[in-house]
C-alpha cells in the first residue's frame, strides 16, 4: 500500500526565494548548532517549532506556515544562532523578512499601532506636543533645585554638539529614569539638545518587520541634525533603537550618500567624557555591592556581525570606573544569553514565552551573586527588573542604566552665580518661544 508523503516540497515564490538566498537559506547544513543555542528551543507554545526545523519548512516552501506562526514573534532577534552558524545564516534578518510579511493587521499585540502612532504624530505613545515640552520644563525644574542651578531641557538648539531622543516610555511614565543622563550632560557642560518633534528614540518598525518606517525614522533624525546643524547624534540607548537607526541610516546613504551624519554610541560617548576628565565620579558611593553587566544583544553581537564593533569592552570599562566589585556573568559578549524581551518582546503579548527565553539570563545572573545588574537597553532593563520577578520568585538584585550608575557616581560641580543667570535667561525664552509657561503645571 503506497503511503501519502507527509509534506509535498513546493517552491517559494520568487521574490521570497530571490530574498532567503541573498541571506544564505540554502547553504544551511540542517546541523542543529542554531536550535541548540537558542533559548526559544522547548518554548511549550512552539509546540516543538525550533529554528533548525524553520529552515526545513522553508527549504519545502511552506513560507506561509512560518510566516503564520509564533516563531517569528517570539524569536527575540538576538543573534546567538546565527553568531554560531557554520555557514552564515542571518536568522534575525530571515526573521524580521517573515514578520514584514504578515498581514498588518494580524501583527501581534500593540506593536503595529505603535509604528502607526509614531509615523503620525512622532512618537510611539501619541504624546501630544504640549504635553512632551511641559514634562521636558517640569521635570528639568527639578533638576535645577534638586542638584543642578542653572540646569534646563534645551530643545531645538541651533549648532548643538550632541543630539539626543528621548524614549517614549519614560516621556510617558518613567519620567524619572530622564533625569540620569540630564545630571551627566549638566557635569559635562555638554551643549545638548532634544527634538521638539518626531523625537522618539525606539523603532517598532524593526520590531515588525516593517522596513519602511525604519527607514523614516532614520531619515527624520538624518534632517533633525541637518536643520539644526549639530554635530554628533548619540545614538538611541534603546538597543533596538539604536540597531535599527543604524540600519535605517544604513538605508538611506544608500539612497543619498550625502546623507551620512556624524553619530555616536552612548559607550564610546560615556568612555570619552570619563576620559578627558569631562566628568568625575566617586567610586565610594557604590562601596560593598557587588556589580555585573547584562551584553545587549543589539549592542554587542549584532552590532558586531554587521558593523565590525559589538560594544563589549566599554561597558565594563565603565563600569570599573564606578566600582570596586565587578563580576562577569557566564556566558558573557558574543556568547551571552538574551533576556527574552528583544524583537518587541517587551510590549508583546507572549509574556510566558518571553520569560521562558530569560531563563537563560536569569540563571547567569543569580550564578554570579551580584547585588546589581547593570544594563544598557531599555527593554532588557524592564525584562529583568520587572518580569523576570513575576516568573522567578528569588529576584533579589537591582537593576541599574550604565547611565545611572555613572549619574549616581558624578561629583557634580554647580554653574557659577553668573552662569545659573545666563542659562535660565535661555531657559526662559526657549519655553516662550515654545508656547510653554514651566510655573503653569499640569491642568
Ligand atoms: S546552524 Fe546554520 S547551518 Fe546549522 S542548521 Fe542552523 S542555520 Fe542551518
Ligand atoms: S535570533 Fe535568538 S531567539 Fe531567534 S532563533 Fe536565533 S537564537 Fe533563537
Ligand atoms: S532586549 Fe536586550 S537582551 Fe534582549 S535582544 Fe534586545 S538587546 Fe538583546
Amino acid at each position: 500500500m503506497s503511503q501519502e508523503p507527509a509534506i509535498t516540497p513546493k517552491s517559494l515564490p520568487e521574490e521570497a526565494a530571490k530574498k532567503l538566498a541573498s541571506l544564505n537559506l540554502n547553504l544551511c547544513l540542517t546541523c542543529g548548532t542554531c536550535a541548540g543555542g537558542c533559548p526559544a528551543t522547548g518554548t511549550e507554545r512552539l509546540n516543538g517549532m525550533d529554528i533548525r526545523k524553520v529552515y526545513r519548512m522553508l527549504a519545502y516552501g511552506m513560507i506561509d506556515e512560518v510566516v503564520n506562526s509564533d516563531f517569528p514573534w517570539i524569536c527575540t532577534g538576538c543573534g546567538r544562532c546565527a553568531a554560531a552558524c557554520p555557514m552564515n545564516l542571518d536568522t534575525p534578518a530571515i526573521m524580521g523578512y517573515m514578520k514584514h510579511l504578515r498581514d498588518r493587521d494580524k501583527v501581534p499585540g500593540v506593536l503595529h499601532k505603535g509604528v502607526l502612532q509614531v509615523l503620525k504624530t512622532g512618537n510611539n505613545m501619541g504624546v501630544p506636543k504640549d504635553d512632551y515640552l511641559m514634562t521636558m520644563a517640569d521635570m528639568g525644574k527639578e533638576v535645577a533645585e534638586d542638584c543642578c542651578p542653572g540646569f534646563y531641557v534645551p530643545v531645538d538648539k541651533q549648532d548643538a554638539d550632541v543630539l539626543f531622543f528621548p524614549n517614549s516610555k519614560e516621556v510617558f511614565s518613567d519620567f524619572e529614569d530622564m533625569k540620569w543622563w540630564w545630571k551627566i550632560f549638566y557635569a559635562a557642560r555638554e551643549n545638548w539638545t532634544i527634538p521638539s518633534e518626531n523625537w522618539e528614540a525606539v523603532d517598532w518598525g524593526l520590531f515588525t518587520g516593517n522596513y519602511e518606517a525604519t527607514h523614516i525614522l532614520a531619515q527624520r533624525k538624518i534632517e533633525m541634525m541637518k536643520r539644526f546643524n549639530i554635530k554628533r547624534l548619540i545614538m538611541p540607548d534603546c538597543g533596538g533603537g539604536s540597531y535599527g537607526c543604524r540600519m535605517g541610516m544604513k538605508m538611506c546613504k544608500m539612497d543619498d550618500p550625502a546623507s551620512e551624519i556624524n553619530y555616536v554610541y552612548l559607550y564610546e560617548y560615556l568612555v570619552e567624557i570619563i576620559k578627558s576628565g569631562r566628568i568625575k565620579l566617586d567610586k565610594s558611593v557604590n562601596a560593598g555591592k557587588v556589580f555585573t553587566w547584562h551584553d545587549s544583544c543589539k549592542h554587542g553581537r549584532e552590532l558586531e556581525r554587521h558593523f565590525g564593533h559589538g560594544y563589549y569592552e566599554e561597558p565594563r570599562w565603565i563600569i570599573e570606573q564606578c566600582v570596586d566589585q565587578f563580576v562577569d556573568m557566564t556566558p558573557n559578549r558574543v556568547n551571552g544569553y538574551c533576556c527574552g524581551a528583544g524583537g518587541g518582546n517587551w510590549p508583546m503579548p507572549y509574556e510566558k514565552e518571553s520569560a521562558f527565553h530569560g531563563r537563560k539570563k536569569y540563571e547567569s545572573i543569580k550564578q554570579t551573586g551580584a547585588n546589581v545588574v547593570v544594563v544598557g537597553c531599555s527593554n532588557c532593563h524592564d525584562q529583568i527588573m520587572k518580569r523576570y520577578p513575576k516568573f522567578y520568585p528569588d529576584c533579589d538584585y537591582e537593576v541599574k542604566y550604565i547611565w545611572e550608575l555613572i549619574a549616581d557616581s558624578l561629583i557634580i560641580e554647580p554653574l557659577n552665580d553668573e552662569d545659573v543667570e545666563k542659562a535660565e535667561a535661555e531657559a526662559a525664552a526657549q519655553w516662550e518661544r515654545l508656547g510653554i509657561d514651566p510655573d503653569a503645571g499640569y491642568e
